[in-house]
C-alpha cells in the first residue's frame, strides 16, 4: 500500500494542515507518475501532430496514438481497435451518439430508454432531442434499494423503442447494474444498447464482447489517465453505417468543393487535432492497472466498500442510498437534520475531500424527494485508516451541526 500511495505525488499533501484524505474519486481519480511522466515525455520530446506528416516525430507520435488505441482495444476485449474512437470523454461520447443516431436511425415518433440513476450526460443530450424529433423518453425506475426494477423493462418496450441507454455503476449509488441481462433483453428485440461506463470502468473488468452492447462510452480521467480523453466504443458493423460527427481534417479520403468523401471508422469520428497526449495518458493509465490486476483492484476496493458501510450505518439519522449487495465503492447519505453542504465544508477543513450535492443526477434525487446528498467514493489507494479518521471528523460535524 506504501509504494501504491508513493506512486501518486497527489496523496503526500497537507491540505488545511490535515493529510489530504481524498474521497472523490468518482468525479476523478488521482493520478500515478507513470500517466504523468508519459505526458511529460510526449509534450517534451515527441509532440506532433498525427497521421498527417512523415517526419520523425509525427511517425513517433501517431505509432504512440495507435497503438495506445490498440491497447484500449485489448483492454475492454474489442474485437478491433478500429472499433476505439478517442473522444474528450464520456460527456462527447454520449452527445455524438446522440446526435448521430438523431441524424442516422431515429425518427419522429421514436422511443427511448434510460434509467432514473442516470448521470445528467445521459440525459440532456436525449431530453434535448425531444423538440427535434417527438421522441419519447421511458424510464426503467428504481426499488426502495436503489436496484433497477428490470421486470418492468419489458413493459417499457414498444415496437417504437429504438434506443436504451444507460450507467453501466451508478455515480450516486454505486449499484452495478445487471447489464448484460439488460442488454440482451434489448437485443432480443433489435433496440440498440449504450453503456455510460464512467464509473464502472475503473471498478470493474470491462469486457465488451461479452457485455455485447453496442456502445461503451468512458473517460480517462477517472482511470488515472489525464482529462480531456475519452473512449466511444463501437460495434465495428454499426460504426461502419454511422455518419461523422464532426467535419474537419484527418478524416477524409478525398475533398472537393462539390463531394467529400469520409474516411473509414475510427478516423471518420475524429475529425481535428486530436488529443494526442492524453491518449498516450490514457494507455500508460491502462497500463498500470495492469501491473496490479484489476481483480487486486477490486478486491480492495470492496473492503473499503465493507468497511465504510460498517462505520456509517451505526450513525444515528443516516440514510445510505444504495443499498444493494454489488456495487462499486462509492457510499452517499445524508444525516437528518443536517445540510450535506455543511458536512462537506466543516470536513474540508480536516482535509478530507468530499462531495456534496446533486452529483449531476437531478432526477435521481427528485425519487428521493431531496436536494442532493454527501458522497464518499473510494480507490485502491484509500485505506481503511482513512475511513476511520473520516468517520471520526464526520461525528465531530455532526455534534458541531447539531
Ligand atoms: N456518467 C457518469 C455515470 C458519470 O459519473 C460521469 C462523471 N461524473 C459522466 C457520465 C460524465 O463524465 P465526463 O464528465 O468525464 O464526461
Amino acid at each position: 500500500m506504501k509504494s501504491i500511495r508513493n506512486d501518486f505525488p497527489a496523496l503526500s499533501q497537507m491540505v488545511n494542515n490535515n493529510q489530504l484524505i481524498y474521497f472523490d474519486n468518482a468525479a476523478t481519480s488521482l493520478k500515478p507518475k507513470s500517466v504523468i511522466e508519459g505526458l511529460k515525455d510526449y509534450y517534451s520530446s515527441f509532440n506532433s501532430n498525427v497521421h498527417r506528416a512523415g517526419h520523425y516525430l509525427s511517425a513517433k507520435s501517431t505509432k504512440a496514438y495507435e497503438s495506445a488505441r490498440a491497447n484500449v482495444a485489448d483492454y475492454i476485449n474489442a474485437k478491433d481497435s478500429t472499433e476505439i474512437i478517442f473522444t474528450k470523454g464520456t460527456t462527447e461520447s454520449i452527445n455524438f451518439l446522440a446526435s448521430i443516431l438523431a441524424e442516422d436511425i431515429l425518427k419522429d415518433g421514436d422511443e427511448i430508454i434510460l434509467t432514473r440513476m442516470e448521470h445528467h450526460s445521459n440525459i440532456i443530450p436525449w431530453v434535448a432531442l425531444k423538440d427535434k424529433l417527438d421522441l419519447t423518453i421511458k424510464i426503467i425506475e428504481i426499488d426502495e434499494k436503489g436496484e433497477l426494477l428490470i421486470d418492468d423493462l419489458d413493459k417499457l418496450f414498444t415496437e417504437k423503442t429504438k434506443v436504451l441507454s444507460m450507467a453501466h455503476s451508478s455515480n450516486v449509488l454505486g449499484i452495478l447494474n445487471p447489464i448484460e441481462e439488460i442488454v440482451n433483453k434489448a437485443k432480443s428485440r433489435g433496440v440498440l444498447t449504450i453503456i455510460d461506463g464512467a464509473q464502472a470502468i475503473v471498478h470493474e473488468k470491462i469486457d465488451v464482447q461479452k457485455i455485447d452492447c453496442d456502445f461503451y462510452c468512458f473517460s480517462g480521467h477517472k482511470m488515472y489517465a489525464p482529462m480531456g480523453i475519452g473512449v466511444l466504443y463501437g460495434k465495428k458493423e454499426l460504426l461502419n453505417q454511422l455518419s461523422p460527427y464532426q467535419k474537419g481534417g484527418g478524416m477524409i479520403k478525398n475533398v472537393t468543393y462539390e463531394e467529400v468523401i469520409y474516411n473509414t471508422p475510427p478516423y471518420r469520428f475524429e475529425a481535428g487535432t486530436p488529443n494526442v497526449g492524453g491518449a498516450i495518458g490514457l494507455s500508460k493509465a491502462i497500463d498500470y492497472i495492469n501491473s496490479i490486476g484489476i481483480e487486486t483492484i477490486k478486491k480492495h476496493e470492496q473492503s473499503l466498500l465493507n468497511h465504510g458501510n460498517y462505520k456509517l450505518k451505526v450513525i444515528e439519522g443516516i440514510k445510505i442510498y444504495g443499498r444493494s449487495a454489488i456495487k462499486d465503492p462509492i457510499i452517499s447519505f445524508n444525516i437528518s437534520g443536517i445540510h450535506h453542504s455543511d458536512l462537506a465544508i466543516i470536513l474540508d477543513k480536516f482535509g478530507i475531500a468530499t462531495r456534496a450535492g446533486f452529483h449531476c443526477a437531478q432526477p435521481l434525487f427528485d425519487h428521493y424527494n431531496v436536494k442532493g446528498n454527501l458522497r464518499i467514493s473510494f480507490s485502491f489507494y484509500n485505506t481503511i485508516e482513512e475511513i476511520d479518521i473520516f468517520v471520526e471528523k464526520l461525528n465531530l460535524a455532526i455534534n458541531m451541526l447539531k
